[in-house]
């Protein structure tokens, strides 16, 4: 990424921010830095490992924080699955995902055909669909070994 989007994107995260009230501080540019920096989706304790070089004060509560208010402002999307821990995207737009299910990484999946594959489902009578999630499981090349 060169200097210019760099700062351009920076601009637009303090614009989110400030609409909740936030500040950009070195700490959440790191954070969503290195969101923007991966190809998958990690959870807290990894982007703290990720950041703590760089910012060696920083706690995993901290960035946890961090995360949450990225995810308030609606610069990052959180990603729950029941009981494991939270993954974090810097995507928020519809996109569907493939999921490991040895390590539990995340990936972003582009397929254009997932609205097309939503009109031949029908679900019961009386049922409003207001979104819906395309997601495959399996087991990622490391896994895989
Ligand atoms: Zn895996
Ligand atoms: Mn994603």
């Amino acid at each position: 990424m060169n200097a210019k989007n760099q700062i351009q994107r920076q601009e637009t995260l303090r614009q989110k921010l400030h609409t909740r009230g936030s500040q950009l501080t070195s700490q959440r540019a790191a954070v969503y830095d290195y969101l923007s920096g991966v190809k998958h989706h990690p959870t807290a304790e990894e982007v703290f490992l990720a950041v703590k070089p760089k910012l060696p004060r920083i706690s995993l509560a901290t960035v946890y924080k961090n995360l949450e208010t990225l995810v308030k402002c609606g610069a990052v999307s959180k990603l729950a699955y029941g009981d494991a821990s939270a993954r974090y995207d810097i995507r928020t737009d519809h996109h569907y995902h493939t999921r490991c299910l040895g390590c539990g990484k995340i990936w972003d999946l582009d397929v254009q055909e997932g609205s097309e594959l939503l009109s031949h489902i029908r679900p019961q009578a009386g049922f409003e669909v207001k979104d819906y999630r395309l997601e495959l499981l399996g087991y990622c090349r490391e896994c895989r070994r």
